[in-house]
């Protein structure tokens, strides 16, 4: 019988050279299982998805609930969806006031690009600026912003009018001008190696953006829902942004991603034309129902303030000194080491071990740890012990 990881290489598109190939049947709490019985204390949480863990019971029962009622049954924004309609009114009573209207969508590239288009259309303006090392999302516009010209080349033309400030650089703030439809940043930078923005830049960004009329866009794809100890990590810097995008830990583990606005700013897109931005399956009705329940978890399980007692834990038990820099917040960590090769090769040791851990796309020379919230002290403390024996070994 021909294995699943030969009609995986054979029969699935590859999205690299080296693909890690492990092969995973089940996945609970904050563990993944192999099909030999192999298991895997989970540091990455699915790329920052997987917040409240994996298969968590009350978004298993919400999901059920809502199978027994409807799947899709029409596009975004025509039927009246109880699922929908939940989730976004509790959305947002998470956000400040100056919020008034949720955009769901299929993922995070998709929340970019209605982003995109309704800053364009408010302002009536075209430049974008993002920031160098950016990740946004693989879809031609959200590829546009990623400030990086090697992922650039084989696609020209991308969107004309972007242009890059560096991040954290208050100096290249500068850029930004009465020209300028939207600023669009990630709140901190997670493929780029966790970097984390000082508050002053922070500031000095919203209020550029107040001067020139240009609308604030951040992403929160990957920081939202708990991931740094606050709901969202703009409350770290004490400004709100004029939009916000959404998406991976939003669905406790299904599909889905929002943008959020102000809403005279969402409100552009209804008409001149009519149906200017719409979806089939944003805002699936399973998606939404399983989103509901996560954020009541984090709610009711008060995991927002669990997070920096972990993260204090995992940097003391981390104190190593093959590690250059720890970099982050909360649970959303980076650790620096000096190679690829010890990153890959103390990461495949705790793969080993039965930890997993990962790395950044801009940042191949530090390990990803991204555990879910709901780890627990003696958890991390053994994942600790496994990564730190990598290090002895292989740093
Ligand atoms: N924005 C950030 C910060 C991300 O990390 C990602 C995905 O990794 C995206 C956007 C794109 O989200 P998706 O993969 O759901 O399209």
């Amino acid at each position: 019988m021909i294995s699943n990881r030969a009609l995986f290489l054979k029969n699935t598109a590859q999205t690299s050279s080296s693909p890690r190939l492990f092969e995973i049947v089940k996945a609970e709490g904050i563990y993944l299982y192999g099909p030999k019985g192999e298991r895997y204390l989970d540091l990455v949480s699915g790329f920052n998805v997987s917040n409240i863990g994996h298969r968590h019971p009350q978004v298993i029962a919400a999901i059920q609930q809502q199978l027994e009622k409807y799947l899709h049954v029409t596009v975004y924004g025509e039927f009246i969806q109880a699922p929908q309609v939940a989730f976004a009114t509790e959305l947002l009573k998470t956000l400040p006031s100056s919020f008034g209207s949720v955009y769901l969508t299929n993922s995070g590239a998709e929340a970019v690009e209605g982003s995109m288009k309704i800053a364009k259309k408010f302002t009536g303006r075209r430049q974008i600026i993002a920031a160098r090392n950016a990740y946004h999302g693989s879809t031609q516009g959200a590829l546009s912003l990623i400030g990086n010209p090697a992922y650039h080349e084989a696609y020209a033309p991308l969107l004309p009018e972007i242009d890059f400030i560096e991040f954290n650089n208050i100096p290249s703030l500068a850029l930004i001008s009465e020209q300028t439809a939207a600023v669009i940043v990630e709140t901190i930078q997670g493929e780029a190696g966790v970097q984390v923005p000082t508050v002053e830049f922070m500031q000095a960004l919203r209020r550029k953006c107040d001067e020139t009329g240009a609308i604030l866009i951040f992403d929160e794809i990957q920081t939202g829902f708990g991931r740094t100890g606050k709901m969202f990590a703009f409350e770290h810097f004490e400004i709100v942004p004029d939009v916000l995008m959404l998406a991976k830990g939003i669905g406790g583990g299904m599909p889905l991603g929002a943008f959020v606005a102000r809403k005279e700013i969402m409100d552009v897109i209804k008409d001149n034309p009519m149906l200017g931005h719409i979806t089939t399956f944003g805002g699936h009705p399973v998606s939404c129902a399983a989103a509901l329940a996560s954020l009541r978890v984090i709610q009711n399980e008060k995991l927002l303030e669990t997070v920096d007692a972990k993260a204090a834990l995992f940097r003391k038990e981390l104190d190593h000194p093959k590690i250059k820099e720890i970099r982050g917040k909360g649970l959303m960590m980076c650790l620096q080491l000096e190679t690829f090769d010890q990153v890959y090769q103390v990461s495949t040791f705790c793969a080993e071990k039965g930890v997993m851990i990962d790395w950044y796309l801009h940042c191949e020379t530090a390990l990803r740890v991204a555990p879910p919230l709901t780890i627990s002290d003696d958890e991390i403390k053994h994942a600790c012990g496994i990564i730190r024996e990598g290090l002895e070994k292989f740093a």
